[in-house]
């Protein structure tokens, strides 16, 4: 059962198609998120590579990790994408740059270590300090 949803960013000249189905959403609570957004923390949503692709590419990226590559829109700025540099078999997507971001739910909360002190955990959400797994856990 496939779940087929576009996004892309504000102005448009980035577009993507992605398949739902299955996915694991979470809400990124690390400073580099918070940082990175200038928004209290991240919605990521990560399916298997294959049920991703882009319609419109955009060639902004940005690496102020080791790990991980950050691809955004040049045109308007929006970040759409999270692109570990060794694992390339999921993609994370900036789930707020879906058409319809009220489409999914969220599974998990991570870094909520560092969750803003007026911020709330969501009712009945998993909540991890760091990342969900020792990989993750070094994610940045
Ligand atoms: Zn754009
Ligand atoms: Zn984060």
């Amino acid at each position: 059962m496939t779940n087929i949803q576009q996004g892309g960013c504000r102005c448009g000249f980035a577009r993507y198609e992605i398949d739902l189905s299955g996915a694991n959403t979470l809400n990124c609570h690390c400073i580099d998120c918070q940082k990175h957004l200038g928004a209290p923390f991240s919605v990521f949503t990560v399916v298997p590579a294959s049920q991703f692709k882009w319609l419109k590419k955009p060639v902004g990226f940005i690496a102020f990790s080791d790990t991980a590559n950050r691809i955004f829109c040049n045109k308007c700025g929006t970040y759409l994408k999270w692109e570990g540099v060794t694992s390339s078999n999921e993609a994370e997507i900036n789930a707020m740059t879906l058409d319809d971001p009220s489409s999914f739910k969220v599974d998990e909360e991570i870094f909520v270590r560092t969750r803003i002190s007026w911020l709330k955990p969501l009712e009945g959400v998993p909540q991890y300090e760091a990342g969900r797994t020792v990989e993750e856990g070094s994610k940045t």
